[in-house]
């Protein structure tokens, strides 16, 4: 099995990546991954206080179940994270970000799934979760919503959060990654062609 530090590099490496390509912003966002049982995830104020710039230090790591096993306070979003690993056995990777452009599509609930990108095949539709307060209540909706997926590991998942983000699901971090940079690219496609289309 894989060190807790290299995972802990990975979800660093991502997360550079995921801000530097502006898929993940200041306004907020959350990302973990599961190693065993155990989930590595951002701190509180990774966003807004952080900006994002962390060392491995400033990592929470958790047991399944949330309790804190090292470092200090996780994301807020953290139930809906433990959520995704209790409902999905074979999903090891979690993020939800405030992604510019799937933040419109998700505020005016504008689906992404009629769209001629040459991998749509790997996202066929991108699911809106209803609006639901962060924390608890967020988390029992999406809860809800994962009861019934059935999740292939050979693709990752993403869904759009109703007039907050998006969510993606991976086997790993970088499956997730690529998911929501698949998903950005596809609503990127669907808006230029409706703007072109457009008399
Ligand atoms: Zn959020």
């Amino acid at each position: 099995m894989r060190e807790l530090d290299e995972v802990k590099e990975e979800l660093l490496f991502i997360t550079n990546l995921l801000f530097k390509n502006g898929l993940l912003t200041t306004t907020g966002g959350n990302i973990s991954s599961r190693i065993g049982n155990k989930i590595v995830i951002t701190p509180s104020g990774a966003s807004n206080a952080l900006l994002w710039q962390m060392t491995s230090k400033d990592l929470v790591v958790l047991d399944l179940e949330g309790k804190v096993l090292e470092g200090d306070s996780p994301s807020i979003e953290t139930p809906f994270h433990i959520v995704v690993y209790h409902n999905l056995a074979e999903a090891n990777a979690v993020i939800h970000s405030h992604s510019p452009l799937l933040c419109v599509f998700a505020k005016l609930g504008i689906g992404i799934s009629e769209n001629m990108y040459v991998r749509e095949a790997t996202l066929k539709d991108i699911p809106i979760i209803p609006f639901a307060k962060p924390g608890k209540e967020l988390a029992d909706v999406i809860s809800n919503v994962l009861k019934n997926l059935e999740f292939d590991s050979k693709f990752g998942k993403l869904f759009l959060l109703e007039s907050h983000g998006v969510l993606s699901i991976g086997k790993n971090l970088r499956q997730a990654y690529s998911t929501l940079d698949l998903g950005n690219q596809m609503a990127l496609t669907k808006m230029l062609e409706k703007l072109l289309l457009k008399k």
